[in-house]
């Protein structure tokens, strides 16, 4: 089996990728968690990303996830990292870890402080880019995450972007974008950032709403804006789950039409380890993903 790294995949190709995350009961529930991988292989994926748990939780599931799905599902696998929980031998202990199962690829974050976390964060790694930094004396390939309607932290998209271009600078090789419902965010933020001479590839992450409570959930997560046509139709169906569902796979599979005629390198889908919603989303992309991925 040939694999190659994220980079040079989306050097020759437009990429198919899903985001898992491991299992919040800790590692008992990771056989079922695993049978989903097994489905998930199914969809050919170009590859899968793990998250790593928020506080830096559940770090031990994330290698023996992105493990399993390397060296027994064979699919390049990305494991997220974030520098704010993490020591400088955390760091260590984990690239080692990588390193052993052959994981190649890390998404370097700074994560998210959670309300009942007592230590203090970011004491080494104050943001993505000192994390970048650091891990550029192991041979990683690095990404980034990136904010279409600007990182909640930020003053200005501007302000924002200036620190999406230091991620390239410390070696991001490539991007995947928040979760966004306006696809106009993404082409501002792909064009923005071309002008200030960001050159690597943007993927755009998309997370299909498939029930009312996903909604609070992507408030919550990243307040993404839902636009006034697509939020009067969510609404209208609002009683009626299983047209909910149809309604929220039917607008990914628009956004994801749209993004391809408009050149985007590849479509990471935010699956969260529901086979349903990948099966059903791919499922009505077969000729656009046979000929155009
Ligand atoms: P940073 O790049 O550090 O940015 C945070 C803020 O600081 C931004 O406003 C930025 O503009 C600003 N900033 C950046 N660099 C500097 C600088 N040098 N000086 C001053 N300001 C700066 N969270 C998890 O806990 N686990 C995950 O697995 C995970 N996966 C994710 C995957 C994707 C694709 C995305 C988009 C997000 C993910 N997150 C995850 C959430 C992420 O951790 C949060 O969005 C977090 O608030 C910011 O992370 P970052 O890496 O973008 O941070």
């Amino acid at each position: 089996m040939i694999f190659m790294r994220i980079d040079e995949i989306l050097n020759k190709k437009r990429t198919l990728s899903f985001e898992t995350f491991p299992p919040k009961k800790g590692l008992d529930d990771i056989d079922k968690l695993k049978a989903t991988l097994d489905e998930l292989a199914k969809l050919n994926p170009d590859f899968i990303s793990v998250t790593y748990g928020a506080g830096g939780t559940n770090s031990k599931g994330n290698v023996e996830i992105a493990s399993y799905i390397k060296n027994h599902l064979n699919i390049e696998s990305i494991a997220h990292l974030t520098g704010g929980p993490s020591s400088y031998e955390d760091i260590d202990r984990v690239c080692a870890e990588l390193k052993k199962n052959n994981i190649e690829n890390i998404l370097a974050l700074r994560g998210d402080k959670p309300i009942d976390y007592e230590s203090e964060y970011c004491k080494y790694f104050k943001h993505a880019t000192d994390l970048m930094e650091y891990l550029s004396k192991y041979d990683f390939t690095l990404g980034g995450a990136c904010y279409p309607e600007g990182h909640i932290e930020s003053d200005s998209l501007k302000d924002d972007l200036v620190h999406m271009k230091e991620k390239e600078e410390k070696g991001a090789k490539f991007f995947i974008t928040q979760i966004f419902y306006d696809n106009e965010y993404y082409y501002r933020l792909v064009s923005e950032a071309r002008k200030i001479g960001i050159k690597s590839p943007i993927i755009p992450g998309i997370m299909p709403l498939t029930s009312p409570k996903s909604i609070q959930r992507v408030k919550q997560m990243c307040g993404s804006t839902i636009p006034l046509n697509y939020k009067n139709m969510l609404e209208f169906y609002m009683d009626n789950p299983k047209v909910f569902k149809e309604l929220g796979y039917n607008y990914s599979v628009y956004q994801i039409m749209d993004l391809l005629a408009k050149g985007a390198p590849g479509i990471h889908l935010y699956v969260m380890n529901n086979v349903e919603t990948a099966k059903e989303v791919t499922g009505r992309l077969e000729n656009v993903i046979k000929e155009y991925f």
